[in-house]
């Protein structure tokens, strides 16, 4: 009852709240129309969000928030993608009081800095999860002139500069699309690295970027998520022989390594 109510809950969001189109959105390579949604307004958004809580309040015993009682004790921290295309419940992984996650547009360590640092430094979280994901359209914007976005778009989108650089724009649109999320995803850990580098160094923590890919952009299947760095390794059969991947099966690590990049 527990699990189908957070869902319940993450649906209504995903179907009000956080389902708006972003600036420079576009249908992602591949994606279905999806169940059509009736015109939301705020009226008809709060009212979701409330009756979801009501219904969450109702399969959530007591002894749910007891556990919340005396602070946090997060094993991971993530940084991700603002978009409302991504969230938690693709780990399958009860996120209450294990995730520390932060987000903005294109899931950057530089434009949360903060946040980052607190996950690591305070709650001693023992992996840094960088995740971007498939058709990201934070990417997508910086990847054209986005002159005309307002300033806070502008400044958060700037940062992602040193990426495009790195895009020779030889290829087709999507493939150039794809690597620059993993481009991205890898200047990021490389971020991480310089700042928790001592904590990497002495076995504390790891700093992993993986992509989460519901378009299969990746070919590993419709939402997986995979794997393109480790502590700055990128080379897929070096990840695979990664010792933070030690307890995984053959099977899960191929499944879950691979890369776009050229
Ligand atoms: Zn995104």
């Amino acid at each position: 009852m527990k699990k189908f109510a957070s869902k319940k809950l993450i649906i209504l969001a995903t179907c009000g709240l956080l389902a708006m189109a972003s600036p420079g959105a576009a249908a992602a390579p591949g994606a279905g129309q999806g169940p059509a949604k009736s015109p939301a307004t705020p009226q008809s958004t709060i009212k979701k969000i409330i009756q979801g809580n009501d219904a969450f309040r109702h399969t959530h015993q007591r002894n749910h928030f007891d556990a919340l009682q005396t602070g946090q004790s997060p094993v991971i921290t993530v940084i991700t993608c603002a978009d409302s295309q991504v969230h938690t419940q693709l780990f399958d992984f009860e996120p209450d009081n294990n995730i520390f996650i932060i987000r903005n547009i294109g899931n950057q360590i530089v434009t949360s800095e903060g946040s980052v640092d607190y996950g690591i430094h305070h709650l001693s979280t023992k992996v840094l999860l960088v995740m971007g994901h498939s058709s990201c359209s934070a990417i997508k914007t910086a990847m054209a002139d986005y002159s005309n976005e307002t300033t806070g778009i502008k400044t958060e989108l700037d940062t992602l500069r040193p990426v495009m650089e790195m895009d020779d724009q030889q290829d087709p649109f999507n493939e150039r699309w794809a690597q620059n999320v993993e481009r991205n995803v890898d200047m990021q850990v490389r971020k991480g690295l310089k700042l928790y580098g001592d904590k990497v160094e002495a076995g504390e923590l790891a700093v992993v970027g993986a992509v989460y890919d519901f378009n299969d952009m990746w070919g590993k299947g419709h939402g997986a998520l995979v794997v393109v760095n480790i502590n700055g390794v990128t080379h897929p059969q070096k990840i695979m022989n990664h010792p933070v991947l030690n307890e995984l099966s053959r099977a899960e690590i191929v499944t879950h390594v691979g890369s776009r990049a050229k």
